[in-house]
Order: structure tokens, then sequence, then C-alpha cells
């Protein structure tokens, strides 16, 4: 699919479940895709970005924006403590803060610099052991902890398990957003973008749709 039928189909679900077009932010997540497909994307003018590694985006973001200064990148993926640094100075956002020890990091070094990128708590909606983010059960505490440190939290984040109804873990997250009185909502992917629009999405990750599919070597 190109950019301008995902966008195309954004507006759709915006304006089916009232909302103002322009409501979601698209961020397409371009991780393991060449160069050569991000330049195009780039060049028909979108900017804002998702990648899941620091490593990945340090080697390939500062070099794009040479040219496109005004690059709007989200890091997606997991954040170990030693690359958060890093993270803070290459991304506008960071959606996996996740555990006390990342956060007490995050919140030194933006004291230290002066500075913090927009910051997602993820919620492990679907309790499952291998993935990151807060139990939900958890989640009220960790949040109120998370702002009482001075962080901006804009909101949360999912990834709902591969073989559920994502329905059910957006309107979680929603549930659990709402109740914190916290604005963002971080979930959607190239399978699911319109339902997590229907129930109230404010940023869509969107990566195989608009890039095709990612060749691992
Ligand atoms: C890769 C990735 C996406 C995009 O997945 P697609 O199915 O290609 O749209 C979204 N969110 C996260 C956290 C990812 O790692």
């Amino acid at each position: 699919m190109s950019l301008m039928d995902i966008k195309e189909r954004i507006n759709r679900a915006e304006t089916k479940a009232n909302r103002p077009k322009g409501d979601v932010t698209l961020i397409a997540v371009s991780k393991v895709q060449s160069n050569a497909r991000v330049e195009a994307i780039l060049s028909e003018g979108h900017r804002v970005f998702g990648e899941n590694k620091v490593q990945e985006a340090a080697g390939k973001w500062p070099a794009f924006r040479e040219t496109y200064n005004d690059v709007d990148l989200h890091l997606i993926g997991p954040l170990q403590t030693n690359k958060a640094r890093q993270a803070m100075t290459l991304a506008q956002a960071i959606h996996t803060l996740d555990r006390p020890k990342l956060a007490t990091t995050i919140a030194r070094i933006a004291q230290e610099i002066g500075s913090c990128p927009d910051l997602f708590i993820q919620v492990n909606t679907g309790e499952e052991p291998q993935k990151a983010g807060v139990l939900p059960s958890d989640a009220d505490t960790f949040i109120k902890d998370a702002i009482a440190l001075d962080l901006p939290i804009k909101g949360l984040m999912c990834i709902p398990p591969a073989e559920e109804e994502p329905s059910l873990h957006f309107a979680l997250l929603a549930k659990i957003a709402g109740r914190n009185g916290l604005a963002g909502l971080s979930m959607g992917m190239s399978g699911d973008f319109e339902s997590a629009i229907a129930l109230g999405a404010t940023h869509v990750r969107v990566g195989s749709a608009i890039f095709g599919d990612r060749v691992y070597d």
C-alpha cells in the first residue's frame, strides 16, 4: 500500500469515530527498511518515523536529518538503561518506558541535559511473560510514580498478543489511560490500526503496510 492509501484509511477511520481529520499521528515504522524506501517516504513529505532499536536509529537518522531537519523520531522498541542517554538525544518520543530503573535513569539524564523526549508507558495488556511492559495491575502506581519524577508522560502504549482480538487490548489500554488522565494512546499496527483508531488511538505505528515486508538478512 502507498503512504497515501494509509493516510486515507486513517482519515476514514477518524471520521467514522467522529474524530477530526488529523487527530491521529501516523508513525511510519522504518525498522529494517532500506534507505531507498525511507527516502521515498521522506520525499513524499512524511516526517514522523518509528524505530525499535537505538543502534539502528543512530546509524540511519543523523544522515537523513542533514537533509530533513524536521524529522520526528519515535523509539518503539525495548530500551536498555545503558542506551537511555543515546535514545534521549536521538528521539523526540520514547514509547517503551516500562520499569522503575529506566524511569529514574531517564529522569536523571533529563535533569542533566535539560530536556526529555515525550514518554509513553508500555503496558503488557496480554500479561505475556516474554513481552515488555508493566502489568495492568501495576500500571496505576507506575504511572503516578513516573509523573512524580516530573517525567513528560504523554500516554500509554501496547502491543496486543498476536493471537488475540486486539480490540480488547486497545479498550483496556484506553481505560487505564482514562482513569489516569493521560491523553495519548500509542496502539495499532498494519493489521489493526483502524480498530485502534475507533478505540481512541492517538498514535498508530504502521510499518509493513507502508514500506512492504521487512526483509531480514
Ligand atoms: C515493527 C513494529 C510495528 C510495525 O509493525 P507492522 O505490522 O509492520 O505495521 C509497530 N510497533 C512496534 C512496537 C513494532 O516493533
